[in-house]
């Protein structure tokens, strides 16, 4: 099985993946059936959830319902129990937009969520994140997880998102960190697949982030907080939701 998935992974282009996905995943469901786990998303019980990697697949990752993978879980937990989303009616900016969300917040939201994507037929606007179509301070929060690693001028990108956001607003900007590294390594003159997979350990990423990261974010602009969310919770959750220590990247824009 892990095999299967990753071999999927790494051949099929991910934006069919994401048009089919959701019709295979609750027949291997099946085989999880159990109560070992359960998603706070969709509220799907499992022995298990699914595993799932590009590289190194890992074990009780993916929730076969609704995609959810172990940041997904941790992040609505923090949206949940620690901040205003569901009760505030904000305007919504997601970039590249994970399915296990989208329809949920497009229920809570309506036409405050906006979703956009470079290719992605899930979102509702075509756009590139260095020239955000949208006037100055049109969004109270912007989600834009796993989104930046593959951006040529993540500082631009950055600087829009800036931009966008209405003083006071917030986000969570989810990047993968290597936190053997202090200085993130990019190098613009690495363009074939071969080369960046050697460089930034995937064929499509132009840059391995280190623990400046959220330096990164600051340079824009933002207040950066970097939360172990998972840390603040008691082990028999992150058992129960198949959390990892993730760190959660919230940025806030200045009042
Ligand atoms: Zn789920």
């Amino acid at each position: 099985m892990k095999r299967a998935i990753r071999y999927v992974l790494n051949h099929v282009p991910r934006r069919h993946i994401q048009r089919v996905v959701h019709l295979v995943t609750p027949v291997l469901g099946l085989a999880y059936a159990g109560r070992g786990v359960v998603c706070p998303i969709c509220g799907g019980r499992y022995r298990r959830f699914l595993p799932y990697g590009y590289v190194t697949s890992r074990a009780n990752a993916l929730c076969p319902r609704c995609l959810a993978l172990e940041r997904h879980r941790l992040m609505w937990l923090y949206l949940v129990r620690e901040t205003d989303f569901f009760t505030a009616h904000p305007r919504v900016l997601h970039v590249a937009p994970e399915r296990c969300f989208i329809r949920r917040f497009e229920q809570l939201l309506g036409d405050l969520y906006v979703t956009a994507d470079l290719e992605s037929p899930l979102a509702k606007v075509k756009m590139d994140i260095q020239h955000i179509p949208f006037p100055e301070e049109s969004f109270d929060v912007i989600f834009c997880n796993h989104i930046l690693e593959h951006v040529d001028d993540d500082r631009l990108a950055l600087r829009e998102m800036y931009r966008v956001m209405r003083p006071g607003g917030w986000g969570i900007l989810l990047s993968p960190v290597n936190y053997n590294r202090e200085i993130t390594y990019e190098d613009p003159s690495i363009t074939d697949e071969a080369g960046r997979e050697r460089a930034f350990g995937q064929k499509d990423h132009v840059r391995d982030y280190g623990r400046d990261y959220p330096d990164r974010l600051a340079e824009a602009g933002f207040t950066v907080e970097s939360i172990d969310y998972a840390a603040t919770l008691p082990p028999e959750e992150v058992t129960r939701y198949a959390l990892r220590h993730e760190i959660i990247y919230l940025v806030r824009k200045p009042q």
